[in-house]
């Protein structure tokens, strides 16, 4: 499903102060009411009839290269990561502005800048999968499917050591999320059996009832799978006999 440019008009101009250089300016976002969701898949990947908001999800700084998801963009930092973003980013920089309206290729481009930005400021696994998560959406949605499978691939295991490694809240309600995507990015890569216990996990966490739609979800990709690992099975058997 490609997708080109959609009405200018579902856009606005939000203003943003750099943390970095002081540089002030607008970057457009998707209006609230605009949004208009055309098909939503189980790796919580949204198609939208109208522009894409996932597209506007980082901020980029024209000036010097400064560029994160918006909510830590605005968030305040430490001199040390100043000083490592202006060594490591800035000075690298040359003026690219990444503010106006977006499409795919545009969105991959401002998301692999914030990539390199996280990574210097050695960021949470959490954070860093979530960057590869959505560039792996990007990709399917070029149909690039080499490119996607590579950073599924990078999510799941971006994800894997933030749940084995990172700290949450105790009552954290996300972590069925991750559990759940745990299954669902092994699936589609095709390792069925990793799959179905993650599936198996977020069914029977003790947080399950709290998240009907998450708990359906696990159990529709629970059986798809199961299937999907027989038919496996079979081919594998008559390639053997
Ligand atoms: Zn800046």
């Amino acid at each position: 499903m490609k997708k080109g440019f959609c009405a200018l008009s579902d856009l606005f101009d939000r203003q943003y102060t750099c943390n970095i250089c002081g540089n002030a300016f607008v970057s457009k976002q998707v209006k609230t009411s605009a949004l208009r969701i055309k098909l939503r898949e189980r790796d919580f990947h949204t198609y939208y009839s109208s522009e894409s908001p996932i597209y506007y999800g980082v901020i980029c700084c024209p000036n010097c290269g400064y560029s994160k998801f918006e909510k830590d963009f605005k968030a305040q930092i430490s001199g040390t990561d100043m000083g490592l973003v202006k060594q490591l980013i800035s000075s690298n920089w040359r003026y690219q502005n990444y503010c106006d309206q977006r499409d795919t290729n545009t969105a991959i481009r401002v998301h692999l800048i914030a990539l390199a930005n996280y990574k210097v400021l050695k960021a949470s696994a959490y954070t860093l999968g979530k960057l590869y998560l959505r560039l792996a959406w990007f990709y399917r949605e070029l149909e690039s499917n080499a490119e996607e499978l590579k950073y599924l691939k990078w999510a799941l295991e971006a994800f894997v050591q933030g749940y084995e490694t990172e700290k949450r809240d105790e009552n954290d309600e996300k972590e069925l999320e991750i559990i759940y995507l745990l299954g669902e990015l092994n699936r589609r890569m095709g390792n069925y059996q990793e799959a179905i216990k993650w599936f198996s996990n977020t069914v029977n966490h003790e947080f399950a009832y709290k998240n009907r739609m998450i708990k359906s979800y696990a159990k529709d990709q629970w059986t798809l799978c199961t299937e999907a690992y027989k038919i496996e099975k079979m081919k594998n058997n008559s390639q053997g006999a």
